[in-house]
């Protein structure tokens, strides 16, 4: 089985990549960018290595896992990471029958942050003060 010696592999997830594989990774993809736009990475342009499997959602920091994205195209991905994100945690959630909350507590019931005592007293839930109420 041939080893493939030359892939770059980060040492943390965060490892910056050496120039030497940005250029690699750069004529890989023709100098394109690769947000979905395609287009030409224009000389001197700001560009960065993008995780193709972003690693908030498992992806290594590896060469192979590596695309080159125009700085500008950037931010967009990152958006996209953290709602997919949530979207895997709840899915994974609802499979293992882990319940998540849809919206604020109800009021009165037992998560909301005020409580009503058996005397009709109001307090704060997590420290028992008395909550002025207005007349
Ligand atoms: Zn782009």
């Amino acid at each position: 089985m041939p080893r493939s010696l030359d892939e770059w592999i980060g040492k943390t997830p965060d490892a910056s990549v050496p120039p030497r594989v940005r250029d690699r990774i750069f004529t890989r993809y023709n100098g394109r960018c690769q947000c979905g736009c395609n287009r030409e990475i224009r000389p001197g342009e700001p560009w960065d290595t993008e995780d193709t499997i972003a690693i908030i959602n498992g992806g290594e920091r590896r060469e192979s896992n590596l695309k080159p994205w125009l700085s500008e195209h950037h931010p967009k991905k990152t958006a996209a990471d953290v709602a997919e994100k949530s979207r895997v945690y709840r899915k994974r959630a609802r499979h293992r029958g882990i319940k998540l909350r849809k919206g604020p507590p109800m009021r009165g019931g037992r998560h909301d942050v005020l409580k009503r005592k058996m005397d009709g007293t109001v307090v704060v839930r997590a420290t028992g003060e008395p909550v002025r109420r207005r007349a």
